[in-house]
């Protein structure tokens, strides 16, 4: 009877884990990817890429993005364009979706990526960069998903919308950015429901990412934590796996979750082991 039950076990956990995500899936998807300049997004293009999809890239930097949208048809993409947008001005968002539905004739995924430059330090004040941090991390998430809607909904496609740990846990030095993160999970959390509620086949997945080895995030935190950067290729795959799988919230590290799921059970004993990882010496 007990090797039965262990059998059963055995064989609920197998089916639970069981990794549904199938590469081929994304063959010919139609992807507009944001943030596809550098780092996690570059790394997410060029799998994306590799899987045959058809893609168009954003962010600001033209020359850069030209770099990686050649090296995506050399990986493999279907098609790949793109268009430089700063997404601190309002009236981006909505041309760059025109823009990737007029060249891919509709979208299946929709990759919300990008971050403005923000300093990993002590709260300084500096409201008015807050209010600038808003607009590129959030509001212009929100633009963007929703001028793109109809096509997703037309086409039963996917929001997958980038955040980070410290988008479910605060964590020191990321006042405004974390903010920003938070946002995303209200927002988007809320829209989920929506969505639902009205039967309409748009699916949201939440990814929930640690400190990954990315230029930028390397240099920012040089000297000022004591963590281990995750790589930034694996990220990448962990975000179009779970926006593929269509599962609400995706990890990466995958031990995050657990974290987040006991984030509250001893509230002082977790903020003093979140401080021991900052190196902070006061003046
Ligand atoms: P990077 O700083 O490496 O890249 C940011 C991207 O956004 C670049 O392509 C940049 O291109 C673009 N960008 C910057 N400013 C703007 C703007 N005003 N308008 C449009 N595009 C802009 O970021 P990461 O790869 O590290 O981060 C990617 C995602 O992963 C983010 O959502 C981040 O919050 C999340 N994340 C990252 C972690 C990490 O440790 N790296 C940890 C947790 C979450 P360009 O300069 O050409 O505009």
């Amino acid at each position: 009877k007990a090797l039965c039950a262990a059998g059963i076990v055995a064989g609920l956990l197998a089916f639970l884990w069981k990794d549904t995500f199938d590469p081929e899936s994304l063959s010919g998807a139609r992807v507009l990817l944001t943030g596809a300049s550098a780092g996690i997004g570059e790394q997410m293009a060029y799998h994306y890429a590799s899987f045959g999809a058809e893609i168009v890239l954003t962010a600001r930097r033209e020359a850069v993005l030209q770099r990686v949208m050649k090296k995506c048809l050399e990986l493999g993409a279907k098609k790949v364009f793109y268009i430089a947008a700063d997404m601190s001005s309002s009236s981006e968002p909505e041309k760059v979706v025109h823009f990737a539905v007029q060249k891919l004739g509709g979208l299946d995924f929709l990759v919300l990526n990008h971050i403005g430059m923000t300093p990993f330090q002590m709260w300084d004040g500096d409201v008015e960069h807050t209010r600038w941090l808003m607009q590129v991390n959030f509001f212009s998430y929100v633009a963007l998903a929703t001028a793109a809607l109809p096509t997703l909904e037309e086409n039963q496609g996917s929001l997958i919308v980038v955040s980070s740990l410290t988008g479910k846990i605060p964590t020191p030095f990321t006042t405004s950015y974390s903010a920003t993160k938070f946002a995303l999970d209200g927002f988007f959390g809320s829209l989920r429901h929506e969505l639902a509620m009205q039967k309409k086949n748009i699916f949201i997945t939440l990814c929930i990412l640690g400190l990954i080895d990315t230029e930028v995030a390397l240099e920012k935190t040089r000297g000022k934590v004591y963590l281990t950067a995750a790589p930034a290729a694996e990220a990448a795959l962990a975000i179009i796996r779970g926006g593929a799988t269509r599962v609400h919230e995706a990890f990466y590290p995958w031990w995050l979750q657990y974290m987040c799921r006991f984030r509250d059970w001893f509230p002082s004993h977790r903020d003093r082991v979140l401080q021991s990882y900052y190196n902070y010496s006061s003046p």
